[in-house]
């Protein structure tokens, strides 16, 4: 598999029109795989990866660190009970929530959608759980026709039977990228941009916010939030990459002129 997004982007878009007529192959290095399997041995050790982990909000922590809890947990009172990921967001997990957001790929957001499943019950066994994904502002859904939390919700809800429920929260506003922003400025970003539409179904219930990258985890608290508020027992999130909260810069190669994006260490 090559590194640039170049090279996944055209295998994967030929995959997801030609899936239903080749034998099983891996969706991202095309090698055979069981038919119950979406991803190779390999390319499943790239994607999920067993790091050390916030037991609360699964940032990624140094290995040294005895403690359970990231220094952000410690001071922040979140509503939301726990993150399920499937690693930090970075390396081919990063490449993969980056294609998602396409059109073209649909057969990878459904496996990565599983393999999320399989983290859940892993995590959530035996839960009874309700599945929320985060929603877009209407405008964003009219003009764009992937909204890849909502996918990932779905296919989720496919591999463990757990309700998806739509249109409990809606986002009542336009709101600026996330990640544009510093974590002070996403918290205001997202105060009061969702609504919730009061339902009894999830009072007593433990509800699942599906998205795909958490970083400040504002959103999420947010939505929790509403969703506490309006019944739920419990919230916790299920990410398929959880951000890393270094920011990203373009490096322009002296050598090439071309661009690349980067992570500062
Ligand atoms: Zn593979
Ligand atoms: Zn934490």
């Amino acid at each position: 598999m090559a590194n640039s997004i170049a090279s996944p982007w055209l295998r994967l878009a030929w995959q997801s029109t030609s899936s239903m007529l080749c034998p099983p192959e891996c969706v991202w290095c095309e090698r055979p795989t069981s038919p119950d399997e979406h991803f190779c041995e390999d390319c499943l050790r790239l994607f999920v990866s067993d790091y050390c982990r916030c037991k609360r909000c699964a940032s990624p922590l140094p290995p040294v660190v005895p403690n359970e809890s990231c220094s952000r947990c410690d001071a922040a009172k979140w509503r939301f009970k726990a993150v399920a990921t499937l690693g930090p967001y970075r390396g081919r997990l990063r490449e993969a929530v980056i294609l998602m957001k396409k059109k073209p790929f649909e057969l990878l957001r459904r496996a990565v959608g599983e393999l999320m499943a399989k983290e859940l019950q892993k995590q959530f066994a035996n839960s009874r759980a309700l599945l929320i994904a985060v929603p877009n502002h209407w405008t964003r859904t009219f003009f764009r026709s992937v909204c890849q939390a909502s996918s990932l919700a779905q296919s989720v809800s496919l591999s463990t039977g757990w309700p998806l429920l739509s249109g409990v929260v809606r986002r009542s506003r336009i709101t600026a990228k996330q990640g544009m922003l510093s974590w002070t400025d996403r918290t205001h970003n997202v105060r009061g941009a969702f609504k919730l539409r009061p339902t009894k179904r999830i009072a007593g219930r433990h509800i699942i916010v599906v998205d795909d990258v958490l970083t400040s985890g504002a959103t999420a608290d947010e939505i929790a939030k509403l969703l506490l508020a309006g019944g739920a027992v419990s919230v916790s999130v299920a990410v398929a990459a959880r951000g890393t909260g270094a920011r990203e810069v373009v490096v322009k190669s002296a050598a090439t002129g071309s661009d690349s994006t980067q992570q500062p260490s």
